[in-house]
């Protein structure tokens, strides 16, 4: 298991309404047309949801971005896993962030595939692999989760990659970014984005 909370790490705690936790400053906001998910249920049911999301709804995530345009696509199924509701998530989406070298906006596709355990307190075992999330599974917020997972797959700094237009303003920058030396020569780091498209 994953260190259980560090997901959970203002990330989580204000979004799932987890009733006297106390663990949110604010009260989660429903989303229209984004009703709470029985994990409970669907995960005896083996059910398999696939949703779009627009990244304009996810806040949290649209303010990192240079944009909110675009979709994000999520795919959940949940099955029972030693008496625990499991869902195994695959979200991607293509986001316009701001490279941090040229100031240019730049693409990436934003992807993840999570195994998450869905308990009602961190303190509940789950079984091996499994993240844990705290939350009430019979009202499980997956726009929440997805937004969660879009904002972990964020790359730390966003940057054109070689073999992308980048314009440098000046050459203070290029002496300013860290271990550029060593990242100077690498032919294929460019290829490697262009194959993800
Ligand atoms: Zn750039």
């Amino acid at each position: 298991m994953r260190d259980q909370c560090l997901k959970n790490k203002g990330l989580r705690d204000k979004f799932f309404d987890t009733p006297g936790s106390g663990h949110y400053d604010t009260a989660p906001m429903p989303r229209p047309g984004d009703p709470l998910l029985d994990a409970q249920s669907l995960a005896a049911a083996g059910a398999v949801i696939e949703r779009e999301f627009r990244i304009a709804d996810f806040a949290r995530l649209a303010e990192r971005l240079a944009g909110p345009e675009g979709m994000a696509t999520a795919r959940l199924a949940l099955s029972r896993i030693e008496g625990v509701a499991v869902g195994d998530l695959r979200v991607e989406a293509t986001a316009e962030l701001t490279c941090q070298r040229c100031l240019a906006p730049l693409q990436r596709v934003l992807e993840s595939a999570s195994r998450l355990a869905f308990v009602a307190s961190d303190e509940v075992p789950v079984p091996a692999d499994l993240e844990a999330v705290a939350c009430d599974p019979q009202r499980l917020d997956l726009a929440a989760l997805v937004e969660d997972e879009l904002l972990l797959a964020l790359p730390l700094i966003a940057r054109h990659a070689e073999g992308e237009v980048c314009t440098l303003p000046d050459a203070a920058a290029s002496q300013a970014e860290e271990g550029g030396r060593s990242a100077t020569r690498r032919p294929f780091a460019g290829l490697k984005e262009l194959l993800k498209h």
